[in-house]
């Protein structure tokens, strides 16, 4: 099995000219590393506390301000490009795009998920409103970072990788439509923001071993992301391809707040997610400081929700909870409906492959 996936990654090997890394332990990669079914915690509030001052996490107004590069900007690539961790393939059950779970018995078990999106032009930024919101509630939410958005954001990748409260997932690397790229590109904008995860990960190693702090807390945080999501919701049927071979479940919505949009309220998106909650729903929202009404509108629905007996859970913990609703195609209503981003989007790619 293992000299199979080495020969499936020989042209991923080709492409990028760097060296096969050796695992924590000195070991060869290992094949297979979390399913999400058996993902149960994602961090370590020793690690946490011990490594940031509460002011530390709590962030400044300013962290949200996106800042637009120049357009010839090369730098920001990662030190690594293969990561050491690769999942096993998927299970025929999470293959396609999926846009919901249908939970068991019915359990009112609801994924809160926030975008950290990062094109190849800009540094992004972060919106510490939402996350202190998210805390100060014990509310459990995903963040599916870019890679290119975790490198220039290292502390908050890591704090967020730290928080019990959340899972980090994998929103490629820069941004790019999969339904335009090649093939190569999507190897590298899939596997580059693994292997930035892995690094991050391995500096938080470090800092927790400096500070003589239990090692065995490193357990909690995942190995590797457990799950993605297309920017722009657009895939193929090439990209679906290529997520099954590498384990991450592509993870979509069935409720769409529309944060991006300026001009969206606070009580338009509280509206939009009160009205189509339902079990096992999965909601976009957006945290790298384009969703412009979303912490504002957190405590309009949060504490409704939960009077309603809905909890809020990580994705790969929703995963558990029940088999996942998929479509063959990926869509932000309706089949199709994403295609207008086709003619803008994925083009601008030049600068990171
Ligand atoms: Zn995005």
């Amino acid at each position: 099995m293992i000299l199979f996936r080495l020969i499936l990654l020989i042209p991923a090997l080709l492409f990028f000219p760097f060296t096969f890394c050796q695992g924590e332990d000195g070991t060869a990669p290992a094949s297979s590393i979390q399913n999400p079914a058996n993902a149960a915690t994602f961090g370590s509030r020793i690690i946490q506390s011990s490594l940031w001052t509460p002011e530390e996490l709590m962030g400044k107004p300013e962290d949200k301000i996106a800042v637009r590069l120049t357009a010839s900007f090369n730098g920001n690539l990662p030190q690594r490009k293969i990561p050491v961790n690769i999942q096993a393939p998927l299970s025929p059950e999470l293959q396609n795009s999926i846009r919901r779970v249908a939970p068991i018995n019915g359990i009112k078990v609801i994924a809160l998920t926030f975008d950290l999106c990062e094109s190849a032009t800009e540094k992004s930024g972060y919106d510490a409103e939402i996350v202190n919101y998210l805390r100060e509630n014990s509310v459990k939410a995903t963040f599916f970072a870019g890679g290119k958005w975790m490198l220039s954001h290292p502390d908050k990748t890591m704090q967020l990788m730290t928080d019990p409260l959340f899972e980090v997932g994998n929103h490629s690397w820069s941004h790019a439509n999969f339904r335009t790229i090649d093939s190569g590109r999507m190897d590298a904008q899939i596997l580059w923001t693994q292997a930035q995860y892995e690094l991050f990960r391995e500096t938080l190693r470090e800092r927790v071993i400096a500070k003589q702090i239990d090692p065995s807390e490193m357990n909690k945080i995942p190995k590797t992301p457990l799950v993605f999501r297309f920017p722009y919701g657009a895939c193929s049927p090439i990209a679906l391809d290529k997520l099954k071979y590498f384990g991450l479940p592509a993870i979509q919505w069935d409720i769409v707040t529309g944060d991006p949009a300026r001009g969206r309220s606070p009580t338009e998106i509280a509206q939009v997610i009160l009205q189509k909650i339902r079990p096992g729903a999965i909601i976009i929202c957006h945290a790298n400081g384009r969703g412009y009404g979303t912490a504002a509108s957190l405590p309009l629905f949060v504490t409704k929700l939960r009077a309603r007996g809905y909890d809020f859970v990580t994705v790969s913990e929703l995963l558990t909870h029940g088999p996942a609703v998929s479509h063959k195609e990926c869509y932000e209503l309706m089949p199709g409906d994403n295609r207008r981003y086709d003619r803008t989007a994925g083009m601008k790619q030049s600068d990171h492959r």
